[in-house]
This record gives C-alpha cells, sequence and structure tokens, in this order.
C-alpha cells in the first residue's frame, strides 16, 4: 500500500515564507497549510513554541497504522512536488524531534524506497540526524 503520496498540483508555493518567523529562501514543509522552516520546527519539538493545533486528516499512519494523521507535506530534495507523510500525532513528533525508533525509521526509509527516494531527500532524515541503522544522532531535547 503507498502511503508516501506525491501531491501534484498541490496548489502550494513552495517558497512561501515560514509562517512563524518569516524566513524564505527554500521550500519548508507545510504542518496543516502552514509552511514552517527547520528552525521553528526544533522549536516546536522542544516544545518552547506555540503548540500546534491541527485537525487531523482520515488517513492512517505510515509507521503504526492508527488512523488519524498529522496533515503533513515535505519538499524532498530537488523535488517540485511535496509528498505527504502521514503520521500519527506521536509518531510526527518523533519525526520532527530527529528521534524516531530504528524500527519506525526503518519502515519509512523502506517506504521512501518504494517511490524512489532516500532518507537522504528527507530534511528530517538527514544523515546528520539518524546513522545508517537509523540511530537518532542528535535528537532535539524538550525542554
Ligand atoms: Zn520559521
Ligand atoms: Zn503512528
Amino acid at each position: 500500500m503507498e502511503r508516501l503520496r506525491v501531491i501534484k498540483a498541490s496548489g502550494q508555493s513552495p517558497l512561501a515564507p515560514c509562517d512563524r518567523c518569516q524566513a524564505t529562501g527554500c521550500p519548508w514543509d507545510r504542518i496543516g497549510t502552514n509552511p514552517i522552516c527547520p528552525d521553528c520546527q526544533e522549536l516546536l519539538a522542544a516544545g518552547e513554541a506555540e503548540p500546534l493545533v491541527e485537525r487531523l486528516v482520515a488517513q492512517e499512519c505510515t509507521i503504526c497504522n492508527k488512523p488519524g494523521a498529522v496533515p503533513y507535506l515535505t519538499f524532498p530534495l530537488h523535488a517540485r512536488d511535496p509528498m505527504a507523510i502521514d503520521l500519527c500525532p506521536s509518531h510526527f513528533h518523533a519525526l520532527l524531534g530527529r528521534r524516531l525508533d530504528r524500527y519506525s525509521y526503518r519502515i519509512l526509509c523502506r517506504q521512501l524506497q518504494e517511490v524512489g527516494l532516500s532518507p537522504k531527500h528527507i530534511f528530517l532524515l538527514h544523515e546528520a540526524f539518524y546513522d545508517e541503522r537509523g540511530h537518532p544522532l542528535q535528537p532535539v531535547q524538550e525542554a
């Protein structure tokens, strides 16, 4: 089953400024409809920013199959169209906090491979954040 979906013609302007700090320069991830830059994501993951209130969408979590996913889009490196990664709130926060467990990391990697991508293409799965076996290297510390 395909859980990672490329969203064509999403109507999203890839270079919209960050909803929280107005930073521009890269296609930021979308949480709900809001572009959120990596710095603001890190504050969120650390619990230092105003928490997100997003209504869950009727999709199952890619990792644990629980119904109800955070509406999350990411722009893979060099991609023109964003990709939806359906994650339940707890797995979404683990992704944002760069502290997915190895099992979850591997599931995501496998799904990425199925659509021709690797974790290198996804900022939050960057090789600086996990080693090749999926061990978190730089988890965001919660405040
Ligand atoms: Zn920001
Ligand atoms: Zn989950």
